[in-house]
């Protein structure tokens, strides 16, 4: 991707950070600095203004791109396959064991091809920056790659092509299970130790500085990592830790089991969480848990539809919002690659749980519309996640962003103000025809520049994973 640099945007309505997540603002100039960060925001900007800055005027309204926060790339070669039940019962571990299959078959170039087609589609689905969970990293026979970072480099070239901001999170998974000694033989793509991890960052850091990737760090579990292992990556690595934590009631029992405390009671009482710290799903939490991970400063990862598609359950999402704990989503396994149906089941569970309206709204702190409260959260949020310290439309975060089409038919005639409400809850929303990534166009009057492209090379691969499917 190499489209122009824009030196400044105006718009009529713009979605901008404020200290209580985010509020719309009018006649909005927004100035972008060499760097691709946004350098200047003035609300109330007259069009001489715009001009003297060689602003680009957009008609609709302009909302932050979001950060995913929560992907497995290598899943999107399986969405759509796995919802057919061959035996009496299928929960999240009869899914993983077809999951596997998927791991177990995919080769680097495969896993470019998926990627690069996922990534523009998240583009167009409201994402500008991907946070890659990768534990897939050897050979189909477990044997280390020549470079052994093979797959890795995959990832950051499928979203260097695709024009997507990554944190790449080297996943560290050593063993089956709280009491494994190993992993099992067809988990063998995933083994890695602490050592390898921090190799790894190291080595991805020193090859993508000054571009649009960055690294974190993560522990597939606490069930698939040793304690040992988890002090020695706290202590010496850097930027995000992400966590799958409390997904599963099964895996809750057996850490009590195990440890005597719940997943996310281990995580508060073993290590001292802060903003570093990424739990996702934490779907089965008490409220004690979710007022401690609020109070350490770190955030939950909420993958809706995944955990939907799954059957996972659903976390108590007014708790996390209330407790001010920061939050984000992700789309996890990729059954869907839209920000917006994320957003909208992540309310419509608890309207289906608790057979009430709005739960996510708070009526007490004046933050009455759903959907802006949920946005605004999951924008800021973004930013710990992604590793950066700012994320959204504020001075000193990557300029970008998503222009709203005001002749998408859930917005015709619609209050602008309240276009988020739109968007979240009258569907189907079109795709984004324009996005900006690092202040230039990624996407562009509907098209990405390498869309066919892409899309024949994904069509190849999942000939090539699929083709002995019945
Ligand atoms: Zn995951």
């Amino acid at each position: 991707m190499s489209a122009s640099k824009l030196q400044a945007l105006w718009t009529p309505l713009a979605w901008l950070n404020n200290p209580t997540g985010g509020a719309w603002a009018r006649d909005v100039l927004l100035e972008i600095d060499a760097s691709g960060y946004w350098s200047g925001i003035t609300s109330g900007a007259s069009s001489v203004q715009a001009a003297s800055v060689n602003a680009h005027l957009l008609s609709g309204p302009l909302l932050p791109g979001l950060v995913n926060a929560h992907s497995h790339a290598f899943q999107r070669a399986f969405a759509g396959l796995a919802e057919r039940r061959e035996s009496e019962h299928d929960d999240f571990w009869s899914w993983r064991d077809r999951m596997y299959r998927v791991a177990l078959a995919i080769s680097p170039e495969q896993l470019k091809a998926v990627a690069a087609q996922l990534y523009i589609e998240m583009l167009r689905g409201g994402y500008t920056h991907v946070c890659e969970f990768h534990y897939l990293h050897h050979a189909p026979d477990g044997c280390v790659y020549d470079d052994p970072l093979t797959m890795i480099w995959m990832l950051i070239e499928a979203a260097r092509e695709a024009g997507i901001g990554l944190t790449v999170l080297p996943v560290l998974y050593e063993r089956a299970g709280f009491n494994a000694p190993a992993l099992r033989n067809d988990q063998r793509r995933f083994a890695t130790d602490a050592a390898w991890i921090l190799a790894a960052q190291k080595r991805v850091n020193e090859s993508t500085s000054g571009s649009l990737v960055n690294s974190g760090v993560a522990i597939h579990s606490l069930r698939a990592a040793r304690p040992e292992s988890i002090n020695t990556l706290v202590a010496s690595s850097q930027g995000p830790i992400h966590v799958h934590v409390a997904e599963q009631t099964g895996e809750v029992d057996e850490c009590i089991k195990t440890t005597g405390l719940r997943p996310v009671e281990w995580l508060l009482r073993n290590h001292v969480l802060d903003s570093r710290w990424q739990l996702i799903h934490a779907t089965h939490v008490t409220q004690d848990e979710i007022e401690g991970v609020a109070k350490s400063g770190a955030a939950a990862v909420i993958c809706p539809t995944t955990e939907a598609n799954l059957g996972d359950g659903t976390t108590d999402v007014a708790a996390w919002l209330n407790a001010g704990a920061a939050m984000s989503i992700g789309s996890d396994s990729h059954v869907t690659r839209d920000c917006r149906e994320e957003l909208r089941l992540m309310e419509y569970g608890q309207r289906l749980q608790h057979r009430a309206r709005n739960i996510a709204a708070s009526p007490a702190t004046g933050q009455t519309a759903t959907a802006e409260r949920l946005f605004a959260r999951v924008t800021t949020g973004g930013a710990a996640a992604a590793g950066h310290g700012l994320w959204g439309l504020t001075v000193g975060a990557r300029a970008d962003a998503l222009v709203v089409d005001p002749s998408e038919p859930a917005l015709l005639g619609f209050p602008p103000s309240r276009t988020l409400d739109a968007m979240v809850f009258s569907s189907p929303a079109q795709p984004f025809a324009n996005v900006v990534v690092a202040g230039r166009w990624v996407v562009r009057d509907g098209a990405h520049p390498l869309q066919n492209s892409a899309a024949n090379a994904f069509a190849k691969a999942m000939r090539e994973i699929w083709s002995d499917a019945a």
